[in-house]
């Protein structure tokens, strides 16, 4: 046997020549991309070791090798055409494949391309809502903020015109409580002109002022020493005048006898009530006295001195 029939008829596994008539098969190792005939013996081994079986079994014709060297040759470059052949397919089965799932994956690229677009739209959509939310949300805090601020500038408001109105209650408190002291004045002058007026009427009435006069007198001491008098020198003549019109009223009483006078003189302020009697000149002869002095206008009645009835009458000399 030649070192050519051993190549070309011998097992890849086991090394044994391939008898006539035995179907070898053709496998291809994936790691070397080799092509290699297999004995029907080694088929599982070569399975085993993850060969991939190529087409049917190749029936070795060998009927007598040492003769057919020729045949043989060629039989043996045609295997490896085959073979070469088969790697080129493979290879090329190979590419195909590659080339669809490369397509494949080109259009599962496009899919998720125009779904990141899609998505992408989505999320540009998405962006102008919010942004339009937020802006609608700015308006409205905006608006709550104006309103807020409104709120607050009214209550101020109200306040200062509550300040105000309290200010004004108690200035007219006060204007009351005034008007009320002032009429309490008023009232006060007009009571005190009242009684000055009673007062300077009942002053400016001779015979009242007389009258009032003369009760002094009967109050004062003096009027003992007349009375003592008269007990000896009888009645008196007894004149009551009102001198001058000025304040405090000044009545002279001037009590004769037919050798003895005396005059008091009374000063009477009916509103200041204040009285008082005096003693005034005095002497012994009645003719040293104006006449009218020694005009009788009141009496004597026990230990008093009276009006006469004349001195009561309207036109009475003063
Ligand atoms: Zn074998």
């Amino acid at each position: 046997m030649t070192s050519i029939a051993e190549n070309t008829a011998s097992c890849a596994l086991c090394r044994r020549h391939l008898l006539v008539g035995e179907p070898a098969r053709l496998y291809q190792d994936p790691a070397s991309k080799r092509f290699l005939k297999v004995c029907p013996l080694c088929y599982e081994q070569a399975d085993r070791r993850g060969w991939r079986a190529d087409g049917r079994p190749i029936v070795a014709v060998h009927a007598n090798p040492p003769r057919d060297h020729a045949l043989r040759e060629r039989e043996g470059l045609i295997d490896r055409l085959r073979g070469q052949l088969q790697s080129v397919e493979f290879d090329l089965d190979q590419v195909r494949s590659a080339l669809a799932k490369a397509e494949q994956q080109a259009g599962e690229l496009r899919t998720v391309k125009r779904e990141m677009k899609d998505l992408s739209n989505e999320m540009r959509r998405r962006d102008r809502e919010l942004r339009g939310m937020a802006d609608e949300k700015r308006r409205s805090d905006e608006r709550a903020a104006q309103a807020e601020s409104a709120h607050r500038a009214e209550i101020a408001k109200h306040h200062q015109v509550g300040a105000r109105l309290d200010e004004q209650t108690a200035m007219v408190e006060r204007l009351e409580s005034r008007v009320g002291q002032l009429e309490q004045e008023l009232e006060h002058e007009r009571r005190r002109y009242g009684e000055l007026a009673e007062a300077r009427r009942t002053e400016g009435d001779a015979r009242q002022v007389r009258r009032m006069a003369l009760e002094a007198f009967n109050r004062s001491p003096h009027v003992e020493r007349v009375v003592s008098i008269s007990r000896s020198l009888g009645d008196p003549l007894v004149n009551v005048a009102v001198d001058g019109c000025e304040l405090p009223r000044v009545v002279s009483i001037c009590v004769a006898w037919d050798i003895s006078w005396y005059e008091y003189e009374v000063r009477l302020d009916l509103y200041e009530q204040t009285v008082s009697v005096d003693e005034g000149r005095r002497g012994d002869d009645p003719r040293d006295l104006p006449a009218h002095r020694l005009h009788p206008n009141a009496v004597l009645r026990s230990d008093r001195v009276v009006l006469t009835m004349q001195a009561f009458g309207v036109g009475a000399t003063g």
